[in-house]
């Protein structure tokens, strides 16, 4: 019989998803097997080939699994909030409910038609407003427990899209969508304090089980180095500049500084400032760029000196001229550095540039030359009491003697910064807060979640960048639920990553109306034994994930520190 797709494949499908083979049961006597693939966003073009290969390895395995005798949790859902489906909603005028629907069903049957086991019985929609009622939820739990808030911040934003990009969206100063010129514009953003967690995100790694370049991808994202945190003096004046340095046993080779031109001592000693409408023109000319222009693009790293105002080394008392360069970020470290012309290749040029003193602190190169930059080990030269140490020691001795004369103390600094949490759009989750005149922020009280999306026709954000959600009264006004005195509710919503930092816990109990997961059906299933999934993912989402869950084990919901297990990339 000549074999025929058509009807063969048709026909056992149809069997297999009508016999629910595939479904996982909880509680099961079999021992459990719980394999997990990325969910994907359901575009309109529906799957490419991509997707067919990211969840082919698990298929094979999960079948694999159930035959040696597994129960087996191999799930899938849809990640169906963002922007490509609000655009096309706009362009074609359908509302992105409609629109998200059609795609899902159109991959669901495609998902079928490629014979994957998925359990079909278990499918989450990130954009159903009963799952986003406990990403919701879990926000409340978040901001309860100050791990949510409000910060003042540039953003990158389009005038054209009314819309604020991040940095990837805004590469060359450009709109990733339309090609017009990115602004600056000051805003009030959510932000997600992942800090606090940071050395517990790198604790964990210890025991994922994974590829060494995995886990390197994390730390390095994280980016947590060790070092000390020097307090430099203003010459006549009481204010004073922080500086982080990884590497204190240096101190005595800078002989300049260099701050943020949003460093707020330039406010501060703004009356001191002789040469103030330069910094101006400066600081405007900065406020234009990117952050990725600012600290990536920029090859010349040339920088204003600030005159009138000088600091102090700390060690020597010795006078040293400030600059202020916009490749320093404020949300860096503490928008201020210290320069050691002598190893470090940028700080070098500087110095040649505007003619300022190299010393050599750290023996071996020739700094008549170029900057001395093998310094990993090495002894120290020209540096009073470290004269002679090798550089781990200089390091110690260098903490010591700060601590002792309260010019500094030891510090840890991340790479990583808090999670900027929102946008200005439509198709996403709104966050759940009120606020209040009287009472400020208040969060939405639980039993009144979730705080659904207005059936609204127009999507396009109002010329203040706000999003869509402003322009809706009956969305905006309500009641405080605190003192019930009038309030305004909180209308930008969550961004991309919101729905898929805890998908594959919802996948466990994905009908429960009471709570996100059944605790039991949580400790029976998790860890996820084996998630597999984009290299490119490695980082933001899995790092995401891992705090929300870490979050939830503090707050008792789930029963693991840990969500995964094994992660491996395709
Ligand atoms: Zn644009
Ligand atoms: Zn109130």
């Amino acid at each position: 019989m000549k074999y025929n797709p058509k009807t063969i494949e048709k026909k056992w499908q149809k069997h297999w998803y009508d016999s629910d083979c595939f479904e996982a049961k909880d509680f099961g006597e079999k021992p459990k097997y719980y394999a997990l693939v990325e969910f994907p966003y359901p575009s309109g073009t529906g799957m490419h080939v991509g997707h067919i290969r990211a969840y082919t390895s698990l298929e094979v395995v999960s079948r694999k699994r159930r035959m040696e005798g597994y129960n087996v949790l191999f799930p899938i859902g849809f990640d169906a909030f963002g922007l490509p489906t609000e655009n096309y909603a706009m362009q074609e005028k359908i509302h992105p409910r409609k629109v998200t629907d059609q795609n899902i069903e159109i991959f669901t049957d495609q998902l079928k038609r490629a014979g994957f086991s998925f359990d079909f019985s278990r499918m989450v929609d990130t954009t159903d407003k009963d799952y986003y009622k406990w990403t919701q939820w879990i926000f409340v739990q978040l901001f309860k427990n100050n791990l949510a808030y409000r910060h003042k911040t540039t953003v990158n934003f389009c005038p054209d899209c009314k819309v604020v990009l991040s940095n990837e969206e805004s590469q060359g100063g450009k709109c990733d969508r339309c090609g017009e010129s990115v602004v600056q514009k000051e805003k009030d953003v959510w932000f997600l304090k992942i800090t606090e967690y940071a050395e517990r995100l790198l604790k964990g790694l210890e025991e994922l089980e994974t590829l060494p370049r995995i886990k390197t991808e994390q730390k390095n994202w994280i980016g947590k180095s060790i070092g000390a945190e020097i307090r430099f003096g203003i010459a006549d004046s009481n204010e004073s500049l922080n500086v982080f340095t990884t590497r204190p046993d240096t101190l005595f080779g800078s002989t300049f500084m260099v701050i943020a031109p949003e460093h707020p001592l330039l406010e501060k000693e703004s009356d001191k400032i002789e040469n103030a409408k330069a910094l101006k023109e400066y600081q405007k000319r900065a406020a234009q760029k990117t952050e990725f222009e600012r600290t990536e693009l920029q090859k010349d790293k040339s920088g204003l000196k600030l005159e009138g105002i000088e600091a102090l080394h700390p060690l020597t008392g010795e006078k040293m001229p400030v600059f202020v360069a916009d490749y320093v970020m404020m949300d860096y470290g503490t928008g201020a550095i210290m320069a050691v012309p002598g190893h470090d290749e940028r700080d070098y040029e500087f110095a040649k540039t505007h003619g300022l003193s190299i010393v050599e602190v750290i023996e071996g190169g020739d700094i008549e030359k170029e900057a001395f930059t093998d310094v990993e080990t090495g002894t120290l030269v020209n540096s009073d009491f470290l004269n002679g140490l090798d550089v781990q020691d200089a390091i110690d001795a260098m903490i010591d003697h700060l601590v002792k004369h309260d010019l500094g103390k030891k510090a840890v600094n991340y790479k990583m910064k808090d999670w900027a949490f929102n946008r200005q759009r439509y198709w996403g989750e709104p966050i759940p807060i009120v606020h209040c005149e009287d009472c400020g922020m208040v969060a939405v009280d639980e039993e009144d979640l979730p705080v659904t999306l207005p059936d609204i026709e127009d999507f396009a954000p109002n010329e203040e960048g706000e999003s869509p959600l402003a322009n809706i009264e009956s969305f905006v006004h309500t009641t405080c639920p605190k003192c019930g005195r009038n309030a305004k509710r909180e209308t930008d919503t969550m961004p991309q990553w919101a729905g898929s930092s805890w998908y594959f816990l919802r996948y466990i109990d994905p009908n429960n109306d009471k709570e996100l997961a059944n605790y039991h059906k949580l400790k029976y299933w998790l860890n996820v034994d084996w998630y597999n999934g984009g290299m490119e993912h490695v980082t933001r989402h899995v790092i995401y994930s891992r705090f929300w869950h870490q979050f939830l084990y503090d707050i008792g919901v789930v029963p693991t520190k840990e969500p995964y297990k094994k992660r491996t990339a395709q």
